[in-house]
């Protein structure tokens, strides 16, 4: 043994030493993954928010957590109805083409485009020149704006998913929401969008996306609900294909991609075709529920305050066949947030714990219609607005290597991300932030519903280390099972990490019931207006 070798060895036994002591392990992964074969089994055909599959599913939800002890706190005892309304796009009597010197090029739904009927579509046709604009963002925070010297009024604006590499993560995902997007190109007079994936960043290949582009979409009903009113046409464009839309604008596609890839400030300039659309749109009722259970704390003043937790529990339904399976399982997105969740109520029955505040556990649906349940939810609250202090939610936190690293969405813009950060040590994991920021998932899942109304929260996920071999793990996890049939009982998962990952959510969770203050932003989060007025 080397001096160097010894050193490191006693430098070892001291760290050992001064890591903080963790209860014995409560968690061991196997009936966590007992609940995820019931959520995901075929029969529950892939849990689509208004099927009959995520109503077996929140049946089972609401056994196993009345079992557990919680007390219903939805409307309907442990159900708060939702209502939809679903947008399926008939492309028979609907049409795009790009309109170049008098001529109409036709272009193909799949191979080309397709329309986004998350947004209420003008069924009327539509003619309008095209604009590219950059990443189609105004970002005041860092005086960034794509439409500046564009005129856009009764133009269809194009621009590349992503953003400038000087705006911070939180910001970037903020500003790309949907209903964000659009405020600056309304404002500007704009009819319509086209959004070109960024190649740089697309979980799902192209093949994939556009193979379930007829699938329904869904929004709620209200028109507190829609952000995007005003919004007449939104097309989503193939990167493969997108050259088309830049011919004799003096630039192309492939010099935007390359600057995208590396978020560049892009150029932003008239195009010279025009595009024409005919969209023909379905639409029907839809209902379903949210699940909500709460566990009182003991503490007389502060038991009036609610720890929330929260996971979604539909996936995306029957779609079209991936090597002859038509059930999207969804397994780990999200029968394992779901599973965690039952697992985490079921824990304080099982060893006991005194909570000074009160925990509510928030099964929401319709996550994958675009956060429609916690939306609903967050707008709608079944306890008073202003009781709930936190929320952590769980979505498809990928089980998939050992956990080591622990990635925290909203690490720095909560004092949660110290706590969760406290947590994930205390079991000898540290935790990252988001390595891959592109990917905008702090605003992906259900907890953003809670940040817009002012709630700190976090997401944590299984992590890695940049460059290293898991990160290829995940990548093809991404690409060949994210959103896909093969999301089911068949992959093998990492028994330990659900455990691990269980064991620390449920530190993060008694610190923060347990703590004297309440979650706070911090003071410089972009987050923090939200909680104005609160
Ligand atoms: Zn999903």
């Amino acid at each position: 043994m080397t001096k160097k070798l010894v050193t490191a060895v006693a430098a070892l036994a001291i760290a050992t030493a001064a890591l903080p002591q963790h209860p014995a392990r409560i968690f061991d992964g196997n009936a966590w993954w007992a609940h995820i074969k019931f959520l995901a089994d075929d029969k529950l055909e892939g849990r689509e928010t208004g099927s009959e599959g995520l109503r077996k599913a929140e049946a089972y939800v609401v056994d196993q957590i009345s079992n557990a002890g919680l007390q219903p706190a939805g409307t309907n005892g442990f159900y708060q109805p939702v209502k939809f309304v679903s947008r399926q796009i008939d492309e028979q009597k609907s049409s795009v083409a790009l309109i170049h010197e008098n001529k109409a090029e036709a272009l193909a739904f799949g191979d080309d485009t397709f329309f986004n009927t998350r947004v209420d579509l003008s069924q009327e046709e539509i003619t309008a020149p095209l604009v590219f604009a950059g990443y189609g963002l105004q970002i005041p925070e860092k005086n960034h704006d794509d439409l500046a010297g564009l005129e856009l009024k009764g133009k269809i604006v194009v621009f590349l998913v992503g953003s400038p590499e000087q705006v911070p993560a939180a910001l970037s995902a903020h500003y790309q929401t949907p209903g964000e997007r659009w405020k600056p190109l309304k404002a500007a007079g704009a009819v319509g969008v086209v959004s070109i994936p960024n190649p740089a960043s697309m979980d799902i290949p192209w093949s994939r996306i556009a193979l379930n582009r007829n699938h329904p979409s869904m929004e709620l009903v209200g028109p507190e609900f829609n952000e995007t009113a005003g919004l007449q046409l939104a097309l989503t464009f193939n990167p493969a294909t997108a050259e088309k839309l830049f011919a004799g604008s003096g630039h192309t596609f492939a010099e935007i991609a390359a600057l995208g890839k590396d978020r560049k400030t892009l150029p932003h300039f008239p195009l010279s075709v025009s595009l024409k659309a005919k969209a023909t749109v379905k639409s029907a009722s839809v209902e379903a529920a949210n699940v909500v259970g709460k566990l009182p704390g003991s503490d007389p003043k502060l038991k009036e305050e609610y720890v929330a937790l929260s996971a979604h529990v539909d996936h995306v339904g029957i779609g079209e066949p991936v090597n002859g399976d038509r059930i999207y399982n969804g397994a780990l997105d999200n029968g394992s947030g779901t599973a965690a969740l039952i697992e985490l109520a079921s824990s304080f029955k099982v060893h006991p714990e005194k909570l000074r505040r009160s925990l509510l556990f928030v099964f929401v649906c319709a996550e994958e219609k675009g956060l429609l349940g916690s939306k609903y939810f967050a707008m709608h609250p079944t306890v008073p607005t202003k009781s709930i202090v936190a929320d952590v939610n769980i979505d498809m936190f990928l089980p998939i290597v050992p956990l080591k690293i622990l990635k925290v969405q909203g690490l720095a813009e909560s004092d949660l991300g110290d706590r969760a950060r406290e947590a994930a040590q205390s079991w000898g994991v540290t935790v990252q932030a988001d390595p891959e920021p592109l990917r905008n998932s702090f605003i992906r899942s259900d907890q953003y519903s809670f940040v817009r109304h002012g709630i700190p929260a976090v997401k944590l996920d299984t992590g890695f280390e940049p460059g290293s071999p898991e990160q290829q793990i995940f990548k093809d996890w991404l690409t060949n099972r994210y959103h896909a049939p093969s999301d089911d009982l068949s992959q093998s998962v990492n028994l330990d990490t659900a455990a691990l990952y269980e064991e620390i959510t449920r530190s993060l969770v008694v610190s923060i019931a347990n703590a004297d203050a309440k979650p706070q932003w911090k003071p410089d989060s972009f987050f923090r207006r939200y909680a104005a007025g609160k």
